[in-house]
């Protein structure tokens, strides 16, 4: 029983609802059989500049914007390196609450790939910084059939590999 908890904990990565640090994003990355599910969590403040409930249109339209760039299965913001040939299956971005009582919320953008050939995913190039310019760093984590791994991206250090 232990050790099957212990695995669980290994494969979802990130405790839900940790508390975030604001400029740093968090990506997880599950690989499982031809899928691969990327759970992408960015503190609001980063997302659209402010992080509370939007004041005016102006506002709520920056929040619908970078849901709608976030949550599209057309957006380019992975890029799966060699011959994995993945698409993107099913892409969703929501606004969440962090746990614990405070006011933090994050945007939390789920995006399911279909790879044709999936053992040959082994790396993936974040371009998530483009649409959230205010993104200092993501720190990523990935968990696959070939163990797991981590890594810290930036804009200019994009690919995840593993
Ligand atoms: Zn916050």
């Amino acid at each position: 029983m232990r050790a099957a908890a212990l695995l669980v904990v290994a494969i979802t990565g990130f405790p839900a609802h940790a508390q975030h640090v604001h400029g740093v994003a968090r990506l997880e990355v599950a690989i499982d059989g031809s899928k691969a599910t990327l759970v992408l969590t960015v503190p609001m403040q980063d997302a659209v500049g402010f992080e509370r409930a939007p004041r005016d249109a102006a506002e709520k339209a920056r929040v619908d914007d970078v849901l709608a760039k976030l949550g599209t299965a057309s957006a380019r913001l992975y890029e799966p390196g060699g011959e994995a040939r993945c698409t993107v299956a099913a892409a969703e971005a929501r606004v969440e609450k962090v746990g614990g009582g405070g006011k933090h919320t994050e945007v939390v953008a789920r995006h399911e790939l279909a790879c044709a050939n999936a053992a040959a995913l082994r790396s993936i190039a974040v371009h998530a910084f483009d649409v959230l310019k205010r993104v200092k760093r993501i720190d990523a984590r990935v968990a696959g059939p070939r163990g797991q791994a981590k890594g810290r991206l930036t804009a200019s250090k994009r690919e995840l590999a593993w």
